[in-house]
Order: structure tokens, then sequence, then C-alpha cells
């Protein structure tokens, strides 16, 4: 089976969080299946990357921010390949471009346009765990992208489309999709399955447990979401 799973940047805060994922993935592998893994920045590190940029040039080059937050993902998968390391596996980490990924050249907001699987294929085949770094991509002028805020789940989507994947994974900090913020509401109630109009719906509301280009993507290719908690891996909820 291939599966891509996505973990977002709290479910990847400290060593111990990334090491469970780490193991899980390992898990699966060990079992023979195929894995990518897409990961989000660590815990707050993108809104610190912003804050610190915002020091620097408050009129700051949308292509510069680009080339500047796209590191935030990059630090994750490079120490989740080690991760997968230390557990005796072998992985390799991947930029989004390294991934093959395309988009158009709006800066910031970047809408994927194709992925050239043959890498991650490569490395698929070679035994190794692959792990992208999400959010990012690169454009037709070969400069770096991103995918707007919570960007991920649209690469882990994305490449779940592409790859042909039999399973899209979205680990988070929540057991699935609840009808409101089940942080902000203690009453909230946890959906099973959810079709793509509801959870689009949702996330027209601020949602924001998934990117709306992810839920697009999803649609438009028929991949079954599961969105489940990093913290127990307890079914949670499949959108479509
Ligand atoms: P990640 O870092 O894993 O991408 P996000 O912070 O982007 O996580 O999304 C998860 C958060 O979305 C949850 O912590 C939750 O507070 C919030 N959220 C908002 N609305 C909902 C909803 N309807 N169902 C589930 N979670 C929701
Ligand atoms: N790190 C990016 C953000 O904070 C992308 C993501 O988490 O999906 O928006
Ligand atoms: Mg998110």
């Amino acid at each position: 089976m291939l599966i891509v799973q996505k973990y977002g940047g709290t479910s990847l805060v400290d060593a111990p969080r990334l090491q469970a994922a780490a193991r899980r993935a390992v898990g699966l592998a060990k079992q023979g299946d195929r894995v990518v893994m897409v990961v989000s920045a660590q815990g707050d590190t993108t809104d610190e990357m912003i804050e610190k940029a915002a020091c620097i040039n408050k009129r700051r080059a949308a292509r510069e921010m680009d080339a500047y937050l796209a590191a935030g993902e990059q630090m994750s998968a490079g120490l989740m390949a080690m991760a997968i390391g230390a557990l005796g596996h072998s992985a390799v980490s991947l930029t989004g471009w390294q991934a093959g990924i395309h988009t158009d050249g709006a800066h910031g907001n970047a809408r994927i346009t194709g992925i050239n699987c043959e890498r991650i294929c490569r490395e698929l085949d070679a035994g190794k765990i692959v792990v992208v770094a999400g959010f990012q991509g690169v454009d037709a002028q070969g400069d770096i992208t991103t995918l707007g805020r919570g960007g991920s789940d649209t690469t882990a989507v994305a490449l779940a489309a592409f790859l042909k994947a039999d399973r899209c994974q979205i680990y988070t900090d929540v057991d699935g999709i609840y009808d409101r913020d089940p942080r902000q509401f203690a009453d909230a109630v946890r959906f099973d399955r959810i079709s793509y109009d509801q959870m689009m719906a949702l996330v027209e509301n601020g949602a924001q447990v998934l990117h709306d280009r992810s839920v697009e993507f999803a649609r438009e290719y028929g991949i079954a979401v599961e969105v489940l908690s990093a913290f127990t891996g307890a079914p949670g909820t499949v959108v479509g």
C-alpha cells in the first residue's frame, strides 16, 4: 500500500513528538507499505519567522519571503529523516522542488500546477521513507514558492493524487473534524465521515483544520482524506 501522511506543526513541536511520528512511519514501512511523509514547520516556527521578517523590512518582496519561509518546512524534513535514520530505517528528505512540485508564480499563495513524481518514486523503489517539506514548490522561473498558510495539507493531498496513493492521512492535534472548533466549543460533535461539500462549508466558515485548496484537490481527484490525531492515532474523520 502507498500511504501519504502529513504532520502539522503541533504534531512535530519537539523531539518526542517528532520521534513518535517517525515510529509510526517506520512501523508501516516494516509492514511493507510505501510511505511518503509531508511535514510542516515545527510548532509556531512560521509565525516567528514572519515576525522576524517584519522587523527587517515592512515592505518585503514576496519572492524573498517565500525563499525564507520555505526553510521552516525544510528543517522539519531534515530532522524527520534523521529521526527515521535513528530508528534504523532509511529515509530521504526532499524540498518541494526536489520532490517535483510545480506551482504558478503567485508568491505567498501559489497553486500547485503539477507534480513530477520521478524522484519520489525512485526513492520509494530504493526502500526509503520519503519525507517531503510541505507548503512549497517551484515556479516556471525556478523560484521557490509557498502555498499559503496551512498549505502543507494541500501538498499532502496533491501528492496523494499524483502518486495515486492508497491512503492520505492528515495527522493533527485534534481527533477529527467537528461541526465546530472543538477547542472553542466543548459540545462540538465529531464526524466519522463528511462530504467534500460539507467540509468546504466548514473551511469557508473559518475552520483552519484543512487548507481550502486541499479540499478542492481532494474533491477534484476523488481522494478520501483521513483527518486524525497524531497523539492517539485513533480513527478520526474521513473526508469524501
Ligand atoms: P496543523 O498544525 O496540524 O495543520 P491546524 O492548527 O492547522 O493544525 O488545524 C487544527 C486545528 O483546527 C485544531 O486545533 C482546531 O482547534 C482547529 N479547528 C477549527 N475548526 C475545526 C473543526 N471544525 N474541526 C476540527 N478542528 C477545527
Ligand atoms: N508552516 C505553514 C504555516 O504555518 C504551513 C503549514 O503549517 O501547513 O502556515
Ligand atoms: Mg494546518
